[in-house]
């Protein structure tokens, strides 16, 4: 006879085991751009001050590099390129050589811009055109040298610089003052405080995509904007082609995303000059 085995009713079954819930305690969000800070305090109370000197010799290094470096490709392939078309290698380099001429003459020009105090192109050329550009690529090599947020910080410097020489002047309603989340209570009254002075729209953007939605809904004709070094640049690198924008850099005293301060003197400039006295809409600079 089989041997009988019993099998435990589910009532003397011991209890499944269950997972353990873990609350993490988070004290901030990070921006993506700040996804590999590794906590520790940041350099000078994560004030990345710098003068504009500091740009202008990364970008000249950046403009090395990046000459230097089509030039090792065509060194490389200008033989098997030689072999389609002989001509075709010199014409290259002449091209290489007439690029290059003409990049370091456009940092000369915006250097000389910066410096003589007289914005000597148009803004489409200027602060609003390849410059964009160049700060850009600045950034990438600064990155490189571990000195990215100081670089960026002088470069939106010489940006502010040639955009506030413009003299632009918008009606209350058509200004936009943009700010991040990471304010501190104290910097957010005070911002809070000059906007309603000067009755102009603040907006909380909580990453650049709904920045840029607050923009394309309200349709400002000028934004003042709020944000790191490194929001600052991906904010000025959208937008700043389309639309006039100066852009306030803040300080990081307890590190990236939370209790940033701003110089609030500095933003109530900003905003004075930008509506003070402004014509009606339709006789605006724009
Ligand atoms: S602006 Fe503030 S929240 Fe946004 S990435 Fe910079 S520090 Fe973080």
């Amino acid at each position: 006879m089989a041997p009988q085995t019993s099998t435990p009713s589910p009532s003397s079954a011991p209890p499944a085991p269950r997972a353990q819930l873990i609350h993490i305690e988070v004290d901030r969000r990070l921006g993506h751009e700040w996804d590999e800070w590794n906590g520790q305090p940041l350099p000078r109370g994560g004030d990345f001050s710098a003068a504009p000197g500091l740009f202008f010799r990364f970008a000249a290094v950046t403009l090395a590099v990046a000459t230097a470096a089509v030039a090792l490709l065509l060194y490389l392939i200008g033989p098997r390129l030689g072999t389609l078309w002989p001509l075709l290698p010199r014409i290259l380099w002449t091209v290489l050589a007439l690029f290059a001429v003409v990049q370091w003459l456009y940092l000369g020009v915006v250097a000389a811009a910066f410096y003589s105090g007289r914005n000597l192109l148009p803004e489409r050329l200027l602060e609003r055109g390849p410059y964009l550009q160049l700060m850009n690529y600045t950034s990438l090599v600064a990155r490189v040298f571990g000195k990215r947020d100081w670089v960026e910080h002088a470069a939106i410097d010489v940006y502010n610089t040639l955009a506030g020489r413009r003299g632009r002047k918008v009606g209350k309603g058509e200004l936009l003052v943009l700010i991040p989340r990471c304010l501190s209570k104290q910097a957010l009254d005070g911002v809070l405080e000059i906007a309603g002075r000067y009755e102009v729209p603040v907006f909380v953007a909580t990453r650049g995509q709904l920045a840029r939605r607050v923009i394309r809904e309200r349709r400002p004709r000028a934004v003042v904007a709020v944000a790191c070094e490194r929001d600052m640049m991906t904010g000025l690198r959208d937008v700043a082609g389309r639309l006039p924008v100066l852009g306030l850099t803040m300080q990081l005293p307890n590190g990236p995303c939370r209790d940033a301060t701003i110089d609030l003197g500095q933003m109530e400039r900003w905003v004075q000059g930008l509506v003070a006295a402004a014509p009606a809409r339709g006789r605006t600079k724009q």
